[in-house]
């Protein structure tokens, strides 16, 4: 096995096996840029379950459902490892969810959750590639923006 190094956290969330390209995204959805603790930010790794991988640590940061939900939106299947005293004290896959509320905006102009300030609700299909169906005027999406 190969090793390695990136900036080791005593505390905090490592996101693990986020696909190559895709850490950047992850700063972004989750506003690393304008968190005041040490977020690093690996890419392209070499990897045993992808060919590259890139991996986002952020100290002194637990992720809340919202936040975890959103990652899996943009990158479905990545670890999240939970860090305590320097040691991996929880370590956890997230899914997209089945029912995701006031994570994504509605794509169409004429839908009701974009006109009045209700919450978007949104339920993920079977569909390939990933299709998200609104609550509200029941289209279904493969492009969405999140909120
Ligand atoms: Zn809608």
């Amino acid at each position: 096995m190969r090793a390695y190094r990136v900036y080791a956290i005593e505390k905090g969330t490592v996101i693990d096996h986020i696909p190559a390209g895709k850490a950047l995204k992850v700063v972004e959805i989750l506003k690393l840029d304008q968190f005041n603790k040490i977020v690093t930010v690996g890419m392209n790794l070499e990897s045993k379950k992808l060919v590259r991988k890139d991996i986002v640590k952020i100290e002194n940061k637990n992720l809340s459902k919202q936040e975890l939900n959103k990652i899996a939106l943009i990158a479905p299947k990545v670890t999240i490892n939970i860090i305590k005293n320097h040691k991996v004290d929880e370590k956890f896959k997230i899914e997209i969810p089945d029912f995701m509320e006031n994570l994504v905006i509605c794509p169409n102009p004429n839908c009701i959750s974009r006109n009045e300030p209700t919450s978007s609700k949104f339920y993920k299909t079977k569909e390939k590639p990933l299709t998200l169906k609104c609550h509200y005027c029941e289209k279904g999406f493969k492009d969405f923006k999140l909120k």
